[in-house]
């Protein structure tokens, strides 16, 4: 698919997951939302919670869309209980544009878990504020 037809039906891969047109491990589904491992994780557990709607970005969360925003945070805290590291804890973030670090364009909570996470989050060399 070219990059502006993407654009305009905001169409990545994790459309074709919720379409189940490419495979994934999934975790949890309902009517909203999606949780499946990421395939490149960070941590001894990462999983992404998404929206079944396909929002860019967290820019683009509008009024309409709060609800479910906040859906993805309590599957987050479902799973965690679900897979026994709520007690220990993790880490339940969404990266933004360029420096946020974000690389798929459709909104996802990375939850990671299975050891204590560092902070800041970013690298030495960037340190200084
Ligand atoms: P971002 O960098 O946008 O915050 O996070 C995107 C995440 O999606 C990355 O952690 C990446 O490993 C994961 N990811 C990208 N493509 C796929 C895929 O096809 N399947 C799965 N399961 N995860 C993916």
């Amino acid at each position: 698919m070219s990059e502006s037809i993407s654009q305009t039906t905001n169409e990545t891969i994790f459309t074709k997951i919720i379409n189940k047109e490419i495979p994934a491990d999934i975790l949890y589904e309902d009517e909203l939302a999606l949780a499946f491992s990421d395939i490149n994780p960070q941590a001894p557990i990462h999983f992404l919670v998404i929206p079944k709607k396909p929002i860019t970005t967290i820019n683009a969360i509008q009024e309409e869309d709060k609800a479910l925003v906040g859906h993805l945070y309590w599957v987050a805290a479902k799973l965690a209980e679900k897979h026994g590291f709520a007690k220990d804890g993790y880490r339940a973030v969404m990266n933004c544009n360029e420096n946020g670090g974000q690389t798929v364009y459709h909104i996802h909570l990375h939850v990671l878990a299975g050891k204590a996470m560092g902070w800041p989050p970013y690298q030495d060399k960037l340190k200084t504020l």
